[in-house]
């Protein structure tokens, strides 16, 4: 008995040993992994060198100080600097030396202008801890006259929902409006696509009043800036102001989806849109609910509910908005789902509003 309390002891003792080297083996192994990605990422030092602009974003800092160093585009330099394409660079731990070795800028206005991976599903942007689904990390977006005027791309505009300029009251564009191609790292210069076409000749069309209104909402709150209600127009900032970021733009998106048929709105909240054509859509929808409150709500419920008919009954408005009240409920944090939850009963409440024609979208 003795000697097998004894030999556990002993089997005991020889265990931890045994751990004991492994965590030293782990530990090791880690340091060199460390070591290794120090000296795995490349460095270039350009020999012109410029600062960020306010909010601007990494790829807008490439194009310039390639350009400043004669470089065409920043494909090369973003090989050379073993960079992915189009994707974000927040992997790296080392990545905003090896960039400001390169660029000029300084590691704190760096990591401003690039999303950076948070926890699971979380990206961290400006300082904003954002769903990963609200920004589209691979396509690239820019405003024609803000690059013509400032000669700079904002970080911004990499939110997915947001479709407009809020300086210039434009969309977006994503795509070259000539040869329809991408906006991508391939093109030669910030302002110009590989098949010639220079994009601050291009009018991208203005936006609704209220879609400029809301942009520049979403913007200040991006900048943590105080908002003006003067530019704010019908959209109303005081139900808004108890949002963060992150939920106003999920309201954005739930409200710019909301339509009758509930397989393709559990899609449009389930994927990613990025496609620029789909957001100014999504986004002009949004601005129409959220401003005039609750006309506007009241009007893309009228558009939920789908065919119009003379004879609705409270039974069957609310019957028809379920899928609205339900993806609500799923998607929305708890402020906003108050809110849209308020409006749905108030609208439910107020038979006067089934009947009005739907207001007519923009089509653009
Ligand atoms: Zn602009
Ligand atoms: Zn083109």
């Amino acid at each position: 008995m003795r000697n097998d309390i004894y030999t556990d002891l002993l089997a005991l003792e020889a265990k931890l040993m045994e751990c004991r080297e492994i965590e030293l083996q782990i530990k090791a192994k880690e340091q060199m992994q460390r070591a290794f990605e120090q000296l795995a990422v490349p460095q270039v030092n350009l020999l012109l060198k410029s600062d960020l602009q306010p909010w601007e974003g990494v790829d807008s800092l490439l194009f310039r100080v390639a350009k400043l160093n004669h470089l065409l585009g920043i494909s090369q330099l973003k090989i050379a600097l073993d960079m992915p394409n189009g994707a974000f660079y927040g992997q790296l731990s080392n990545r905003s030396q090896q960039l400001q070795k390169c660029t000029g800028s300084t590691t704190e206005a760096l990591l401003e202008s690039m999303p950076v991976q948070g926890e699971t599903g979380i990206v961290r942007l400006g300082g904003h801890h954002l769903a990963a689904h609200t920004l589209s990390l691979k396509t690239h977006r820019i405003c024609p006259l803000c690059v013509r005027d400032h000669g700079y791309a904002r970080v911004y505009w990499g939110i997915a929902p947001l479709a407009v300029c809020e300086e210039h009251g434009c969309y977006l564009l994503d795509k070259c409006p000539t040869c329809c191609a991408s906006l991508g790292d391939n093109r030669p210069e910030l302002g110009k696509c590989r098949c010639g076409t220079r994009f601050d000749d291009y009018s991208s069309g203005p936006a609704s009043t209220s879609a400029t209104a809301l942009a520049y909402f979403i913007a200040a709150l991006y900048k943590r800036h105080a908002v003006s209600s003067v530019r704010s127009g019908r959209i109303e900032i005081e139900r808004l102001a108890s949002l963060e970021l992150n939920e106003l733009l999920k309201l954005v998106m739930f409200l710019g989806s909301i339509s009758s048929d509930r397989k393709g709105m559990t899609l449009n909240l389930n994927r990613r849109v990025v496609s620029m054509c789909l957001v100014r859509q999504h986004f002009e929808r949004a601005a129409v609910g959220l401003s005039d409150w609750p006309r506007g709500l009241f009007s893309l419920l009228r558009r939920a509910r789908g065919v119009s008919s003379r004879q609705w009954t409270p039974n069957s408005v609310y019957g028809s908005l379920i899928h609205v009240h339900d993806l609500a409920m799923d998607k929305l944090d708890c402020n906003s789902f108050k809110l849209v939850s308020e409006g749905v009963s108030e609208f439910l409440s107020s038979p006067q509003a089934w009947r009005e024609d739907a207001v007519v979208e923009p089509q653009r």
